[in-house]
């Protein structure tokens, strides 16, 4: 099973990281193959997902959308109905747990929208634990709402003035924080991106949304769904929900966020549109210039507006196990706007470009087919974005 020892999925992946960072990431390897096999680690996890962050979630049919659109029936997975109204609590809490069997007591993160810097404070103050969330100062504008949560909460939000002040350089600060801190600071990383073993334990952790939506599936089918739908940002809602199908005859589609158009260049669609590089400890799919530098990227949703991806999503890519297409802001608004009408349930931005994909997804498919999607997020968030950008 991949990665193999070194971190790698086929030529992705690895650690690509100063030296001062090898012994914690060999540490946390160390430790997280013993618990990973662990009984007592999984029923502790398991025991917060479910009486602390409300899960199973239901794995639902949307009739109307269904009908509407013609195709596949399709059901939802409500990762938006999670605590903190994301799939994101589900990785933190795991980490958090795994921070305390590695003996540390301050937790670090970065963020973009804000999503993971609350589930990462939360976790904290769950467990105890100080917590300082790294965010580009223009991010903490655009989400006021979610800096103000974060210290509610307890945490320390420390604004990123280098680069574009966004996500990709809150990650470079806090991988700075964690080269000074190293011995009593675990950095909880919000997707499955990063050195090894990062991409592999939050698709662990998040593994949790495949094997519920599996079991809830062949509980009301008796079978296997036909496909398998999720946006990719790093891909960790994503690969969640692909990898307990890895080895089953499912169909697997990530979405990336074409922004204002591939060809625009105005877009976070490294899978579609980028070239193989090294970023954040890792050698993936990138959006860089042919000098390798990284380029500045757009999204209508933030948590989608990362210029890089994870690892196993590269793999998955070059052996064809998933195929990656994308759909631009506008189409995410549409779909928004259409699951709001027809089914009641308000999507995350970042959802509603999985979303998009079922209009193009149900011309190629009939009634006897059936779709998984995973709704990743709630869209209370996005509701200023939504309303203010008509012009989309
Ligand atoms: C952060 C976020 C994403 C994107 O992250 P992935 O690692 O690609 O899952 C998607 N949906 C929501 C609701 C998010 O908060």
């Amino acid at each position: 099973m991949l990665p193999d020892k070194s971190g790698y999925f086929s030529e992705f992946g690895g650690k690509y990281v100063p030296e001062t960072l090898m012994y914690a990431l060999n540490e946390l390897d160390e430790v997280y193959k013993k618990i990973k096999g662990s009984r007592t680690f999984r029923e502790e996890f398991l025991y917060y997902l479910k009486q602390y962050a409300g899960r199973p979630t239901p794995l639902y049919f949307a009739r109307e959308l269904t009908r509407k659109l013609g195709g596949a029936k399709i059901y939802l997975k409500r990762e938006d109905l999670c605590h903190t109204g994301a799939h994101k609590i589900n990785n933190a809490v795991g980490q958090a747990l795994l921070a305390r069997k590695l003996n540390k007591k301050r937790i670090i993160a970065e963020t973009g929208a804000g999503q993971h810097g609350v589930a990462a404070a939360t976790a904290a103050a769950l467990f105890g634990m100080k917590c300082a969330v790294y965010m580009g100062r223009e991010d903490m504008k655009r989400q006021a709402l979610n800096v103000y949560r974060m210290k509610l909460l307890g945490a320390e939000v420390i604004p990123v003035e280098s680069g574009t002040r966004t996500l990709k350089d809150a990650i470079n600060e806090a991988i700075r924080d964690w080269v000074t801190n190293v011995r009593t600071t675990h950095y909880l990383i919000g997707s499955c991106v990063g050195p090894h073993p990062y991409p592999s334990i939050v698709r662990d952790f998040q593994s949790v949304i495949g094997e519920e939506s599996r079991k809830q599936f062949l509980a009301v089918q008796g079978k296997l769904p036909d496909y398998l739908l999720a946006c990719v940002g790093g891909g960790s809602n994503a690969i969640g929900l692909f990898h307990p199908f890895y080895k089953d005859k499912v169909k697997f589609i990530g979405v990336e966020a074409a922004g204002r158009g591939l060809k625009t260049g105005r877009h976070s669609a490294p899978l579609s549109k980028g070239s193989v590089g090294i970023l954040h400890g890792m050698r993936s799919y990138l959006m860089q210039d042919s000098g390798g530098q990284i380029c500045e990227t757009h999204s209508v949703s933030a948590g989608l507006d990362y210029p890089g991806v994870g690892p196993e999503h590269s793999y998955y890519k070059k052996i064809g196990r998933a195929e990656y297409v994308s759909a631009t802001d506008s189409q995410a608004i549409d779909a928004f706007r259409q699951l709001c009408e027809t089914e009641g349930i308000i999507p995350a931005l970042e959802s509603a470009h999985a979303l998009a994909y079922l209009k193009v997804l149900a011309k190629k498919t009939t009634e006897k087919q059936t779709v998984i999607v995973c709704l990743s997020g709630r869209g209370d968030k996005d509701l200023d974005i939504v309303t203010k950008k008509d012009k989309y």
